[in-house]
C-alpha cells in the first residue's frame, strides 16, 4: 500500500492539498480529523466534559466507529449511525480539541487510523499522521503558512 503523511499547523491547507492529491492519485483521503470530531460528538451527547480525561475515559468503550468510502467521500459511522455534517458544527470543533489533547482518546483512535492505511492507498493528514500513525509513509509533507495566512483561511472557511 502506498501512504502520503500531511503534518503541519492548522488552517496551512493540509486537507486542501490532501484532497487534490486524492482525486489527481486516486487515492483515499482520510480525514483524521472527522475521527476526533466523532469522539467530541459523543462526549457532548452524553453530557461530560471534554477536557476530563477522567469524564472522558470511561466512555470510550461505548464508542464504535467505522469509516467508509463511499464514491471517493469518507463517511464515519458512530455505533452505526452516519453523521454526516453533525460533525462540523464549531461546537464540536472545540469539542474535538479537547478530547484530542487526552491520550486515551489518541490511542483509542490510532488504530483506526492504521486500519485504513493497511487496506488502501491512502492520504492522511493532521497532527501525529507522520510520526505516529504513518511512520513508514512513503512521502512525508510538512505544510505551513504565515500565521495571517492561516488565520484568514480560517475565518473564510467559517463562513
Ligand atoms: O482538522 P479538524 O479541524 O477537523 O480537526 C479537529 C480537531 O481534531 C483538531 O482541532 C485537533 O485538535 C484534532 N486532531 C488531532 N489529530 C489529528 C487530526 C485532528 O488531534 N490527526
Amino acid at each position: 500500500m502506498f501512504k502520503i503523511a500531511i503534518d503541519g499547523p492548522s488552517g496551512a491547507g493540509k486537507s486542501s492539498v490532501a484532497k487534490a492529491l486524492s482525486k489527481k492519485m486516486g487515492i483515499v483521503y482520510v480525514d483524521t480529523g472527522a475521527l476526533y470530531r466523532t469522539v467530541g460528538y459523543y462526549i457532548r451527547s452524553v453530557g461530560a466534559d471534554p477536557k476530563s480525561a477522567e469524564q472522558v475515559t470511561p466512555h470510550l468503550k461505548d464508542i464504535n466507529i467505522e469509516v467508509k468510502y463511499e464514491n471517493g467521500t469518507q463517511c464515519v459511522y458512530l455505533n452505526g449511525e452516519n453523521l454526516g455534517d453533525k460533525i462540523r458544527e464549531p461546537e464540536i470543533s472545540m469539542y474535538a480539541s479537547a478530547v484530542s489533547a487526552i491520550p486515551a482518546v489518541r490511542a483509542f483512535l490510532l488504530e483506526t487510523q492504521k486500519s485504513v492505511a493497511r487496506s488502501n492507498n491512502v492520504v492522511m493528514d493532521g497532527r501525529d499522521i507522520g510520526t505516529v500513525i504513518l511512520p513508514d509513509a512513503e512521502v512525508k509533507i510538512f505544510l505551513t503558512a504565515s500565521v495571517e495566512c492561516r488565520a484568514k483561511r480560517r475565518v473564510l472557511e467559517l463562513k
